[in-house]
């Protein structure tokens, strides 16, 4: 297999793009007086200001973010959600109507539906029985016309993470790119790709605020890949794609580190509680090991149970359509009080 060339695998209506370039990216100076992009002059009625566009660049955020993940601020790109990378990612480098992207089922849902949206088609290998990738098959379905691998790591709905060897063996093997999605990363115990991001110009990482940073209403995915594949990314995003509320928002949370840790150790902690709690009813039958902040458990009948909770005004996610996971709900780990009343609930359920 030929080596992985970033210019043959993106797109050349891509390459030959002008970028749309933003009011205020073109002057020069310490201008004052703004009178080059339409705003409402007059400012918002919002007591904080918003009446200028935001940094189409998000300089301080990323700046931030360079700081924690010790990643340079080049190798960084920020969209609106990591459903905006994933579908960017699809855009650079599928041509619809002609390549492939592969996933490998049960795994999280944007994939496939960015895939269709954009008319690329979509190649399949059904992780093996234990939930692990299967390898073989995989380098068997791979072909010409694969452009990028969705690895997703710690995965969703099955909440385990991938052996490492295993992904590096793709990562060397194939001359596509290949994004490892870590949204739950910061849950697990295992290392981050983004240590190993400098040797491969194919990986390309994704994170998420909506998750273990709490900031799911504020909608900020990350990329991390090489700087050319981000300067991409950034060319062909909308220039104001995160506003200056989330910038200003996102911001004030990471420059408090310390709270969304205590966070996290809370959340394993419940994770780990509510997961032998759970031992104690017949109807689960199995509650898979979790590098997540979910619980994937298979039960004598899913749906039945699934309608069961709603009537106690408690929703959890019914997976039993997905492949591998027949019979299995995915359960969000709660509050404290949450997860009580869920396995009050539970204990009144008649399976
Ligand atoms: N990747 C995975 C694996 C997810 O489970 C989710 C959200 N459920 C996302 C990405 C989307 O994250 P974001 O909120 O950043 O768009």
């Amino acid at each position: 297999m030929s080596e992985f060339n970033l210019d043959n695998i993106t797109r050349t209506n891509i390459k030959k793009l002008v970028p749309y370039s933003s009011a205020r990216s073109e002057y020069e100076g310490d201008a004052q007086v703004f009178l080059d992009a339409n705003e409402n002059s007059l400012g918002s009625l919002l007591q904080q200001n918003f009446h200028r566009y935001p940094d189409p660049l998000q300089k301080n955020l990323k700046e931030k973010i360079s700081a924690i993940k010790n990643i340079n601020i080049e190798n960084i790109f920020i969209g609106n959600g990591s459903d905006e990378a994933i579908d960017l990612l699809i855009r650079a480098f599928c041509n619809p109507g002609k390549d492939e992207i592969l996933i490998f089922p049960p795994t999280y849902g944007m994939y496939e539906v960015s895939a269709a949206i954009n008319d690329v088609e979509i190649k399949e290998v059904l992780l093996t029985d234990d939930f692990e990738l299967n390898i073989p098959a995989i380098k068997k379905t791979i072909s010409d016309k694969t452009k990028i691998i969705f690895v997703c790591s710690p995965n969703n709905p099955t909440g385990n993470s991938f052996n490492e060897n295993e992904i590096e063996d793709l990562l060397n093997s194939f001359n596509g790119i290949i994004v490892i999605d870590e949204a739950y990363i910061d849950f697990s115990d295992k290392t981050s790709w983004l240590e190993k991001l400098n040797q491969y110009p194919n990986l390309v990482i994704l994170q998420t605020l909506s998750k273990a940073w709490a900031l799911a209403g504020l909608s900020i995915g990350m990329a991390f890949a090489s700087a050319e594949i981000i300067r991409i990314l950034n060319k062909i995003k909308p220039p104001y794609n995160i506003s200056a509320a989330t910038q200003k928002l996102a911001l004030q949370v990471l420059n408090d580190e310390e709270k969304a840790y205590q966070k996290i150790v809370i959340i394993k902690k419940e994770k780990a509680k509510l997961s032998e709690d759970l031992k104690a009813f017949d109807f689960i039958k199995k509650i898979y090991p979790s590098d997540t902040n979910f619980l994937l458990v298979k039960v004598n009948d899913a749906t039945r149970l699934y309608k069961y909770l709603l009537t106690k005004n408690i929703v959890v996610r019914n997976r039993s359509n997905q492949p591998l996971c027949e019979n299995s709900l995915r359960i969000t780990i709660g509050t404290p009080e949450e997860n009580v009343s869920l396995l009050q609930a539970l204990k009144l359920y008649i399976a």
